[in-house]
Order: C-alpha cells, then sequence, then structure tokens
C-alpha cells in the first residue's frame, strides 16, 4: 500500500505549490523521502532538528533528550555529495571532496567548506519544512474526514469520544502511536467503526465497536441468553464500554490498547457512581498478595492454599477449556474478593483507631499478630490511594481508606460468573490473565494484530 504522504509530496510537484517559496526548490530524493515520511508519521514531531551552521542547534537538541533524525542524516550526507549543479545558483560554490564515508568525514568535510554547505542546506531545509507542512495538513484532512463521515456526527460514538477529549489535536497526538502499531491510516480504522446495536446481557455496547469484535460480543451474548438472561429480573451489568482514544505506555513507547481499536470492552468500572470491577495495579497486587500471605497463617481465608509461587493472583492456569478456564479465574478472582473484604472486616477499624491513638502493647503473640495486620493495612492504603487528605480531615477522608471501604463492601468484583464465563468461551481474553496486573472490567480480542490486518491497514 502507498505511503499517503509521500503521494502527497509528488502530488505538489505536478504544479506549483502556494507553499513552495523558491522557484528553483530542491527536491527530496526518493531514499530521503521514505525514511522521512516514516519518521515524521512515527513520531509526528521533527526529530533532531540540524542547525543551519555547525555547533549550537544540534547540541541544544541533545540537551533535550531528542533522537536523531536518520532522514536529516542521511540528506546532509547526500547533500556534501553532491555536485555544485544539482543547486539553485546561489548555492554554486566550489564544494569539497566527497566524505569516503562515515560522519566523521562527513562533519570534516563541512567543517573544511562550512559556507558552500550552509547554502546548500537552506534549500534543502525549506523542502524538509514543506514536507512537515504536508503532514500537519493531511492530518487535518484525516480527521476532518472522520467528522464529516456522519451526519450529523453527533451521534457517532467513536467520533464523539475524540470531540470530547481534545479533538484534532488528540487525534494527531495518538496518529502517530497508531501508524508504530502499523495501522497506517487510523481514521478509515475509527470509521470503520459499528456506531451501535450490539447488546450483550441486555446492554447495548457503546463508543463504537471494529465489526471483527461485533462477531464476538454477539456471540458471548449468544452463550449468555442460552443460559442466565431469564434468571435477572433487572440488568445484570449497568454499562459497557468499547472504544476509547487512550493508548497504553508513555512517551515515544506509547502504543495502541485494544479499546483503540474498538477490540475491548470495559464492563461496570463504576456503577452507581462507585469503583467496581477494579483495574489491579503490580503493587495493588503485591500488597493483595500480602493479605493472602497473613490469613492462610490465620482462620479468616475463604480461599484455596497458598501457592509456592507466593502469589494467587499470579497463578492462574494455562491449560483448560475456555469454559473450565474461565471459571477457575472467577472462582479464584472471587475468592481473593472475599479474602480480602474478611481481612479489612477483621483489622481495617482497628487500624484506624490505632493509627488515631496508639495503644498499649499487648500479650506477645497477639501483638506480633496485630502489628504484621497493620502492617499490611497500612501498605493496602498506601497502594489503594493513599493517606493525603486535608490537615483535620480524620482518616476516613484518605483517598486510600476510603478506596478500602469500597473493596469492603462491593469486594473485587461484580460481574454475574455467567457473563464473565460466556466472555471467555466466545473467545475473549479476560484482564484477569494479564501477568502484571490485573483488570477485571477488561474484555479483549485476543491476537489484535490479525484483527490490523483483516481490516485491510497493515
Ligand atoms: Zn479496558
Amino acid at each position: 500500500m502507498s505511503d499517503p504522504l509521500i503521494d502527497l509530496y509528488k502530488k505538489s510537484l505536478l504544479s506549483p505549490h502556494p507553499w513552495r517559496t523558491s522557484r528553483a526548490p530542491f527536491l527530496l530524493p526518493d531514499s530521503v523521502l521514505k525514511i522521512m515520511s516514516q519518521e515524521i508519521q512515527q513520531f509526528g514531531r521533527p526529530l533532531d532538528w540540524p542547525p543551519d551552521d555547525e555547533g549550537g542547534a544540534k547540541t541544544q537538541a541533545k540537551a533535550k533528550g531528542v533522537r536523531p533524525g536518520e532522514g536529516l542524516t542521511v540528506l546532509r550526507r547526500l547533500l556534501a555529495q553532491l555536485p555544485a549543479d544539482a543547486f539553485p545558483p546561489a548555492a554554486a560554490a566550489p564544494i569539497p571532496p566527497a566524505p569516503a564515508s562515515g560522519m566523521e568525514d562527513l562533519r570534516l568535510a563541512m567543517r573544511a567548506s562550512r559556507k558552500p554547505f550552509t547554502e546548500r542546506w537552506q534549500p534543502a531545509r525549506a523542502e524538509v519544512d514543506f514536507l512537515w507542512r504536508l503532514y500537519e495538513q493531511m492530518v487535518a484532512d484525516e480527521y476532518a474526514q472522520l467528522k464529516n463521515v456522519r451526519k450529523p456526527h453527533d451521534w457517532w460514538p467513536a467520533l464523539q469520544e475524540f470531540e470530547q477529549r481534545g479533538g484534532a489535536t488528540l487525534y494527531a497526538d495518538l496518529r502517530p502511536v497508531y501508524f508504530r502499531s502499523k495501522v497506517t491510516r487510523p481514521h478509515k480504522l475509527i470509521m470503520m467503526m459499528q456506531p451501535g446495536g450490539v447488546r450483550v446481557a441486555g446492554v447495548p455496547v457503546q463508543q463504537g465497536i471494529h465489526p471483527e469484535f461485533v462477531k464476538l460480543l454477539r456471540k458471548a451474548d449468544g452463550f449468555i441468553k442460552r443460559s442466565v438472561a431469564s434468571q435477572f429480573g433487572s440488568a445484570p451489568v449497568k454499562y459497557i464500554g468499547c472504544f476509547r482514544p487512550d493508548p497504553l505506555g508513555v512517551g515515544d513507547a506509547r502504543h495502541v490498547s485494544n479499546h483503540m481499536l474498538g477490540a475491548a470492552v470495559d464492563i461496570d468500572a463504576t456503577r452507581d457512581k462507585v469503583a467496581r470491577n477494579p483495574h489491579l495495579q503490580k503493587d495493588q497486587i503485591k500488597a493483595v498478595d500480602r493479605v493472602l500471605a497473613f490469613h492462610a497463617k490465620t482462620t479468616i481465608g475463604h480461599g484455596p492454599a497458598l501457592v509456592a509461587s507466593g502469589s494467587w493472583l499470579a497463578d492462574f492456569p494455562a491449560a483448560g477449556t475456555p469454559e473450565d478456564r474461565a471459571q477457575h479465574l472467577y472462582t479464584e478472582m472471587l475468592n481473593v474478593s472475599l479474602d480480602v473484604r474478611a481481612f479489612l472486616d477483621a483489622w481495617l477499624d482497628r487500624w484506624i483507631v490505632f493509627t488515631n491513638v496508639p495503644q498499649s502493647t499487648l500479650a506477645s503473640p497477639a501483638q506480633a499478630t496485630r502489628d504484621e495486620a497493620f502492617q499490611v493495612v497500612t501498605e493496602l492504603v498506601r497502594t489503594f490511594g493513599g493517606m493525603k487528605r486535608s490537615a483535620r480531615a480524620p482518616l476516613e477522608d484518605a483517598p486510600g481508606v476510603k478506596a478500602l471501604r469500597n473493596v469492603q463492601k462491593n469486594g473485587f468484583v461484580s460481574i454475574p460468573a455467567d457473563i464473565f464465563i460466556a466472555m471467555l468461551k466466545a473467545g475473549l481474553r479476560s484482564g484477569l490473565e494479564y501477568g502484571a496486573a490485573k483488570d477485571t472490567m477488561h474484555f479483549e480480542i485476543k491476537s489484535p494484530s490479525a484483527l490490523i490486518a483483516a481490516s485491510g491497514f497493515p
């Protein structure tokens, strides 16, 4: 498939372009154009913007941690090698001998003939600027196409997600993220999202869904209907959200989430305005594991015995039928949830009382148990939101304590077992199957790369 930015550039050569000021511009050769187009689309910002002369600007770029741009490096090398008559008359000065190879040779050659090189560089740089303007225009046009895909577009949920979170600016920010993950025409992928009409357990799936993912959701819904639909008087879950323009990772390491592909759903992230089905992060799981280890030594546990690896959450089985695995995952999560609730019932109030007014020592075995339990509570509070609150506010107002009160009341999972199992039976992966974190609300397509290829945007 052709590169849309290169296509635009080639098109700009067919007739005089208003953004080109020079009558005799330096046209970027194909080799440079190909590298630069990739770089521009991968990062969406200039890489190691080179100086008009040796020195200052390059050092500044380095200090800011900007990565060197290969396209510009290749262009500079090429410029140093080209004969003088390849340039507009202004640059027709004596040129240095072509360097044999390597950047050091090039640097020496350029230093030896700084002025002629600078004169060559100016028209080339003007052309690179021109390519950047083409890119920015292209991205703006893509977003405009997104906005025009349906009229009126205010009911089109995938676009609405963009509009509410930052519009064209957000699209420009995320386009390189999509591009790096091989979605080379993200606006077309987003336009494919089905705006609605898919229900799971009677609840409409919101925010746009990739057509391939629609099939999986329909399948899952089929399993639910056969098993439990009649058992629920009211909706067993309240909200299912799919498309969300929100990448994973940070900086240039960001990559597409399955939500960005319309290929993942979150079920009841909140319910009645309270957090449910949490996405537990690594440090939270460690703290939960401490709870499990603690009550493995006491009698309050509901779950199975602690496994050798030290973490129940890390020990979900890889084998078995999807249904068996789903049943196992769900039961494990429920057990962990029950254990943590029982632990909080036993210790959270006592910890708060103790933290407010430290009490006298107990008899030694009880003291040791209490100390250990309080350490575990402290760790839970820290990882679930911390102690920060206004000076006179009671401990109950600390975000960590509030979050734990919620866990104490509602546990870690409110999605009914039958819905959970139907999703996995249909071929989706649960966020509980992640290695480092456990995302209880989350269900996604198993192989997003197949989906990207199937969408025709490899
Ligand atoms: Zn999710």
